[in-house]
């Protein structure tokens, strides 16, 4: 097996892409844990437009409690490594799966000593912190509080400041198309890399999943990282069977 450390040391370019494993040692439940059910409810039953659509209270108290969950945890020892790495290599961008900001703030927290820019990941799939409304273009980042929990009426539910309709998540919902210029931007840089990094992920939810096979058929290297073996795991390279703030910090160490 190639050793990880060196294939990244040799490629100019490198994607990094992560999911909720990298997160799961802050105490960011994942989803297939045990840990991600909340009131008896699959994420799958909750993360969807229909469910949405039927009981935007319930959906609106789940995503309340994932806020106020993630407000929480900090960035680990996996986050900042990978910030020190992208800022000290050029070729190297972030891609992730996690809607939980955790690499954002990771890379905040150079920001007085640094320009965190190039340790911003790109969110393929949205962001918990930021609303949207469901019928026109306003965005925002509030976080603002629910009424009564139990209650049928949707009136106190968030609304949109600029036409009053229901705000929702800013997240990508599973059924849901990801931002095309999002979505392009990740496949470029999957294409264009000489190794992905794949942190945490079961790799089973699509495309994102789809990326690591882009740069293996451009002729590039997969490293997987995760303590499980996952569907990629036959076409990864090198798979690292330890946890991401084990594995991280020592692979990528600029
Ligand atoms: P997943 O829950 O399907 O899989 C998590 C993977 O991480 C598993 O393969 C597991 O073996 C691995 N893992 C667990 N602990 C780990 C550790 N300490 N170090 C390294 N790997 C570890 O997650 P997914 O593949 O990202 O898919 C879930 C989807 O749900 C994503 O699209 C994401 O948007 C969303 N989600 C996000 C968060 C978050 O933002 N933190 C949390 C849960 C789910
Ligand atoms: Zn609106």
């Amino acid at each position: 097996m190639p050793d990880p450390r060196q294939l990244l040391l040799d490629a100019r370019r490198v994607v990094v892409l992560t999911g909720a494993g990298i997160s799961a040692e802050s105490g960011v439940p994942t989803f297939r844990g045990e840990q991600g059910l909340w009131r008896n409810f699959r994420p799958e039953e909750l993360a969807t437009p229909e469910a949405f659509a039927r009981d935007p209270r319930t959906v609106w108290e789940w995503y309340h409690w994932r806020r106020h969950l993630v407000a929480q945890c900090v960035p680990n020892a996996a986050h900042h490594a990978l910030v020190e790495f992208a800022l000290d290599r050029p070729g190297v961008r972030l891609v992730t799966q996690n809607v939980d900001g955790l690499h954002a703030r990771a890379a905040y927290d150079v920001a007085a000593l640094r320009d965190p820019t190039p340790a911003l990941p790109l969110e393929l799939h949205g962001n918990l912190f930021r609303d949207r409304c469901t019928s026109c273009d306003e965005h925002g980042d509030h976080d603002l509080e629910l009424g009564d929990e139990g209650s049928e009426d949707t009136a106190d539910l968030p609304s949109c400041s600029a036409c009053g309709s229901l705000l929702r998540p800013d997240v990508v919902w599973f059924g849901e198309m990801l931002d095309p210029a999002v979505l392009g931007e990740a496949q470029r840089l999957a294409a264009e890399a000489e190794v992905c990094l794949v942190i945490g992920t079961s790799a089973v939810v699509h495309p994102a999943a789809g990326l690591a096979n882009e740069t293996k058929r451009r002729g590039g290297r997969v490293i997987e990282v995760n303590p499980e073996e996952t569907p990629l795991s036959a076409i990864a390279d090198c798979c690292v069977r330890s946890s991401a703030t084990e594995a991280i910090p020592e692979i990528c160490r600029v």
